[in-house]
């Protein structure tokens, strides 16, 4: 009888909305279809690289989202979708028809963008941006690398999942070098010339690694333009490297459902009604979190999760026959520098001449010059964040 609601994905966005339309709307019937039985978070995935939480901490399943939202959890990956007859296929060969359809694969890879790097480079040189096996992998390379040794990481030029994501990682290994392995030095050779938090993060840098940590932007020849996996080489114009580590985080896309089903336009991302997330490409398509085009909100798993209910809300106005409210919604990044040292940058947004944007005075970034227990308080803040957030989405 209630409008059958289908999400793809079961990320921060999918798993987000597919609780929230069954919260909004309890008599829909809402499938959630996910290619992995378990999603593995990158959230906290920096951790795992510097050897502070084990992998299994990023694991969630969609146990609570079956047993007690009553969803349909379907282990299946999606492999096309039909706007038109709105169903959708998966490689298991099932059929799903819906009414309202939400897209939150996330993002991929676009393999060959930097020259030389295709997926088997990325199995010798990991991005690791996609948490799980990649994540891993990275890990037991810096495990084994000598002490001396160098890393160096490749930053992309933007938009990218998780603006501050490369520099916090770079933090925590360096947190690892400078406790294990104190010779060693780490090099961020870096697309762009500013990043998120930039001020921040040089501050922390030069308190905890000055020694470790040496960041290279595009104008300092920082632009990696060639990499050579298996020979380990990476270049910039005019330089060659060869790392003990390398980790190359590529440019990416929308993940590949979204591209196949002609939901992006010609920025790899998809562009939506900026008040409700529905496609303006394919009608009663919603497409939240990284693959989406979003304004001023970064490629976060707040954001993903703040998308999710906008995207909920309104599809449940739109079933009930009224108009859906203005859109609202919020993001923090927390980043770790160590352990202990945290900083953040938070925005709340609306729609301001037809595009997300931030609201003048509502965000901001942590202070600099602040002291040890400020930043220990926000380390901490991160963990709780962290709690909150996966158990809002997935629990
Ligand atoms: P995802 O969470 O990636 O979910 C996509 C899901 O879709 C996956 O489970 C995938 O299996 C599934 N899927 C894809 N294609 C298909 C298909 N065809 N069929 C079926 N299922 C499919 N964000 C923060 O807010 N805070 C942080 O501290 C933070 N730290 C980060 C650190 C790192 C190192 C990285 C890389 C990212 C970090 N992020 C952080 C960003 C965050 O991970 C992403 O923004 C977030 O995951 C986006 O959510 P999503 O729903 O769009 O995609």
């Amino acid at each position: 009888s209630g409008p059958r609601v289908v999400v793809v994905g079961g990320g921060f966005g999918g798993a987000t909305a597919a609780k929230y339309v069954k919260r909004y709307i309890p008599d829909a019937h809402v499938t959630l279809i996910d290619g992995a039985k378990t999603h593995v978070t990158c959230p906290f995935s920096n951790t795992v690289l510097a050897g502070i939480n084990p992998l299994s901490m990023l694991e969630r399943n969609f146990d609570a989202l079956a047993n007690k939202y009553g969803i349909a959890v379907v282990t299946d990956m999606v492999t096309a979708i039909d706007p038109v007859t709105k169903v959708v296929k998966t490689k298991g060969g099932v059929s799903i028809g819906y009414d309202k359809l939400v897209v939150s694969p996330g993002v991929d890879m676009k393999w060959g963008a930097l020259e030389g790097y295709d997926e088997a480079a990325s199995m010798i040189m990991p991005h690791a941006w996609k948490a799980g096996p990649q994540t891993t992998l990275l890990r037991q390379q810096l495990e084994a690398m000598p002490n001396g040794g160098t890393v160096i990481i490749s930053a992309p030029g933007n938009p990218y999942r998780c603006p501050p994501g490369p520099y916090e990682r770079a933090s925590l290994i360096a947190y690892y070098l400078k406790t294990q392995k104190p010779k060693s030095k780490l090099i961020i050779l870096d697309a762009k010339d500013a990043f998120s938090k930039d001020k921040l993060f040089k501050e922390g840098w030069e308190k905890m690694y000055d020694n470790i940590i040496e960041w290279v932007p595009a104008a300092k020849n920082g632009k990696v333009i060639r990499v050579d996996a298996k020979a380990g080489v990476l270049e910039t114009d005019f330089d060659k490297f060869k790392p003990a580590v390398a980790n190359v985080i590529p440019p990416q896309s929308a993940a590949a459902i979204a591209l196949a089903s002609g939901l992006a336009d010609k920025s790899g991302f998809c562009p939506v009604d900026p008040n409700t997330f529905e496609s303006t490409i394919h009608k009663d398509i919603f497409v939240i979190g990284d693959a989406c085009v979003a304004g001023e909100m970064p490629k976060s798993g707040y954001s993903a999760n703040s998308q999710a209910k906008v995207a909920a809300g309104a599809i449940a106005a739109m079933v009930m026959g009224d108009k859906p409210a203005p859109m609202s919604a919020i993001n923090t990044c927390y980043s770790l520098l160590a352990p202990d040292y945290g900083i953040s940058v938070s925005g709340i947004y609306s729609v301001q001449d037809g595009k997300i944007a931030g609201i003048k005075g509502s965000g901001g970034v942590s202070p600099s010059g602040a002291p040890y227990q400020f930043r220990k308080k926000e380390a901490d803040f991160a963990s709780g964040w962290y709690a909150g957030i996966c158990q809002d989405s997935w629990g």
